[in-house]
């Protein structure tokens, strides 16, 4: 289980916190979306959960461990437990999608070497599978550089999920695809999150797209929570 306790995050040149004594449980199974327009806190409570950012007090709690109390070697494990998915897909343009699957693996490698021969071949028919499930099998060896938007994030979502991580934590990873492809995206997630027993955790600004996936949605303005509950009962603004 996830928790964030009295979390309150302030930036250097910042005037005003960007997360503001924030409270909140996040329970297996839920498929979250935390709603918010630009510059209320969303990512910043994405990079706290993952252990990215330090909260300036307050504490995030996994599995009952306050996060600050660990070790390096010890928030490694967790982050491998939260798989992530970006904007802008945090891809490696001139590799193959297959290379771009198993770099997910370096999150708790200590160096890049041979890149493919260095793989156990458990890890490299992992990727395989993962990359089936996105869809991707007949572009596993095509580089990233020539494949769709909505192709790239599958990329990223394999890569995730190639972790086998518990919580899946997505940075805005609609937010430059079409609406199409961003629902396309959505109900991919939603299966995965089904089929992983995953706790999915996405900042998404479109709200009719929160609405139809979200079991929960969080919607954060100026680093405080004004709304947490189930969608329908959320209304936009
Ligand atoms: P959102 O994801 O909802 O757009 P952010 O978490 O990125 O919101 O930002 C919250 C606030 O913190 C904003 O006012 C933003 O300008 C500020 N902020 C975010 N990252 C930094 C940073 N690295 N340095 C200074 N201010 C930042
Ligand atoms: P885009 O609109 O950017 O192409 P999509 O998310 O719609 O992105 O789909 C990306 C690609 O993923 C498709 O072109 C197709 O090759 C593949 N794909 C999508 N869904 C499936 C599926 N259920 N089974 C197999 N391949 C799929």
């Amino acid at each position: 289980m996830l928790e964030i306790r009295n979390v309150t995050v302030r930036y250097p040149s910042m005037k005003d916190n960007a997360l503001n004594s924030i409270n909140l449980t996040f329970h297996e199974g839920d498929f979250i979306c935390v709603l918010g327009k630009s510059g209320a806190g969303k990512s910043t409570l994405i990079r706290c959960l993952n252990g990215l950012q330090k909260p300036a007090s307050g504490e995030i709690v996994w599995d009952g461990l306050p996060l600050s109390t660990l070790h390096e070697e010890q928030l490694q494990k967790v982050r491998r437990e939260m798989g992530m998915i970006f904007q802008h897909f945090n891809l490696v343009p001139r590799l193959t999608v297959f290379q771009n699957v198993l770099t997910g693996m370096f999150g708790y490698r200590s160096s890049f070497k041979n890149l493919i021969g260095w793989f156990t071949s458990e890890e490299k028919s992992l990727a395989k599978q993962v990359i089936q499930e996105v869809g991707l099998t007949d572009f596993m060896d095509r580089r990233v550089e020539h494949l769709s938007g909505g192709q790239k994030q599958r990329v990223g979502i394999a890569r995730a999920l190639l972790q086998q991580p518990r919580v899946l934590l997505g940075d805005e990873p609609v937010a430059s695809l079409d609406p199409g492809t961003s629902d396309r995206i959505f109900s991919l997630l939603k299966e995965m999150h089904h089929r992983h027993k995953l706790q999915t955790i996405i900042n998404v600004h479109d709200v009719q797209l929160a609405k139809r996936y979200a079991t929960r949605i969080i919607a954060l303005k100026e680093g405080e929570v004004i709304f947490d509950g189930k969608p329908e009962q959320f209304t936009d603004d």
